[in-house]
């Protein structure tokens, strides 16, 4: 499971590190130690962000079940959702700003994931 989650985001957590890169974004650190295992997290802003992989987290727009083993793929699919609200819940609770981000949206246009990082972080917008 976090095999999965770690590997499968690997490109996308790269393309929003290059993004930060170029908005001149500090601050940041892969990996940081929290609930979920979250891609990147600004731990001075406490503001954390997942990039939800389409499939994995049943993206609206392309997540689908899988014909082959449905039962299986139901279950599982649905068990990441409930996961991922938990993990929203828990960090929330713990005064983290919670972003997360569909894997789509950050291929397509990640400017505007940008735009609503920032957002969460009023000191790094200022600059
Ligand atoms: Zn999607």
């Amino acid at each position: 499971m976090s095999r999965i989650h770690s590997s499968g985001n690997l490109r996308t957590e790269v393309a929003l590190v290059q993004l930060f890169r170029e908005n001149r974004i500090t601050g940041w650190l892969r990996r940081f130690n929290l609930p979920g295992k979250p891609d990147l997290t600004f731990p001075r802003e406490k503001v954390t962000i997942f990039i939800d992989g389409c499939f994995w987290h049943s993206c609206p727009k392309h997540g689908h079940i899988p014909k082959q083993n449905r039962r299986f793929w139901q279950l599982k699919l649905s068990a990441n959702r409930r996961r991922d609200r938990e993990i929203n819940h828990l960090l929330r609770k713990r005064g983290w700003c919670v972003v997360r981000i569909w894997e789509h949206s950050l291929k397509k246009n990640g400017t505007a994931q940008i735009r609503r990082i920032l957002n969460a972080m009023p000191n790094q917008a200022s600059k």
